[in-house]
């Protein structure tokens, strides 16, 4: 008798596949395009290449959307009996009002994008989504800069350390020649390219000829995220505290997937975007003012105390 020992080959019977088609026709939510673009900046774009669910049943003559996945990944957790939130529209507002965040994970979107590095950089710090960027250590980056344009050009901001504001102004004779050396700055910076073209051709590696390149040049890459993490980068990205430049990203990100989402976007901004986060102090502050006091506000710190006045102006109090 042999002592070799003889694994047994693994088997696999396939399994039977039950298949259920739909009671409507499917539909594509991005209207059988390949790809929708917004131009953004000089010569940036922002463009939506898919999007899951890409496919929807549509009842006919109906706009086909993907809040429907939402609203049925939902409805696992309620089960079958529940009637009281059944309706599409209050279920999806109930739960972006109640933070109930994993059913809006079930729908995603991809993005091809082309941005200057500087707004890259700062998009990049967004962890829960999936990226591929253009690698330059293995391609050349094409010769392509933001430059804002002269009115554009904003001054440095006295009351947020981090942000730019007012602009400077164009018919003042010395405004405008600063800002006007400001593009030419640039323009000197973006005169680097050829010298960095001309260090490849020389047999320079890609990967360190780079470095001489500045922060305006554009980068590109896929981006892929879901819808509950989609929304948490529209509501810092299209904040008026954020750079201006990722803004105009943002902006065009939420107009992409607006018309494929609409009453996620409308609970969003009802709950989210356009809603307004009140603090233990604050609502004592209201409260003093409900019985006729001044509205005393127990803290001194002057940009806790300015957050709260633009609140309250907000609020018409
Ligand atoms: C106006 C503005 C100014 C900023 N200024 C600065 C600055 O000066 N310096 C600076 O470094 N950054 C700055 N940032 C970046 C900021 O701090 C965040 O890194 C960025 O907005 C990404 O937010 P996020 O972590 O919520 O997003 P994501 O990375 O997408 O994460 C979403 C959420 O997932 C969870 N999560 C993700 N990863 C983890 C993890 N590893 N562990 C635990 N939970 C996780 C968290 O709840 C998180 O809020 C600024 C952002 C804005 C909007």
């Amino acid at each position: 008798m042999s002592d070799t020992h003889v694994e047994p080959k693994p088997t696999h019977k396939p399994h039977t596949i039950e298949r259920q088609m739909p009671e409507d026709a499917l539909a594509d939510v991005m209207g059988g395009a390949l790809r929708q673009e917004i131009k953004v900046l000089d010569h940036g774009f922002i463009a939506l290449v898919d999007a899951m669910p890409r496919l929807v049943p549509t009842p006919e003559g109906q706009t086909p959307t993907a809040d429907g996945a939402i609203v049925q990944a939902a409805r696992v957790s309620y089960g079958q009996g529940t009637k009281k939130v059944s309706e599409d529209r209050g279920l999806l507002r109930y739960l972006l009002r109640h933070r109930h965040t994993t059913p809006f994970e079930m729908v995603e979107f991809k993005f091809h994008v082309a941005m200057p590095i500087f707004v890259a950089r700062q998009w990049i710090r967004h962890r829960t989504a999936n990226v591929n960027e253009y690698s330059a250590r293995y391609s050349i980056l094409p010769d392509r800069f933001y430059v804002p344009s002269l009115d554009e050009v904003r001054k440095q901001s006295r009351s947020n350390m981090q942000g730019g504001d007012e602009r400077f102004k164009i018919d003042e004779a010395s405004e405008v020649e600063t800002a006007q050396e400001f593009l030419d700055f640039l323009k000197d910076v973006e005169a680097l390219y050829p010298r960095y073209m001309s260090l490849t051709e020389k047999g320079v590696s890609r990967e360190l000829a780079r470095m001489g390149l500045p922060v305006s040049i554009y980068t590109e890459w896929y981006w892929k995220c879901d819808l509950h993490n989609l929304l948490r980068f529209l509501s810092l990205r299209m904040d008026p505290h954020a750079q201006e430049e990722i803004q105009a990203y943002a902006r065009a990100m939420h107009d992409l997937v607006q018309p494929i989402v609409p009453l996620t976007m409308e609970a969003w901004r009802d709950y989210a975007f356009e809603s307004m986060h009140l603090t233990r102090l604050e609502i004592e502050a209201i409260q003093d003012l409900a019985k006729g006091g001044q509205g005393a506000f127990g803290s001194e710190n002057r940009r806790e105390k300015a957050e709260w006045d633009a609140k309250r102006q907000r609020l018409g109090l």
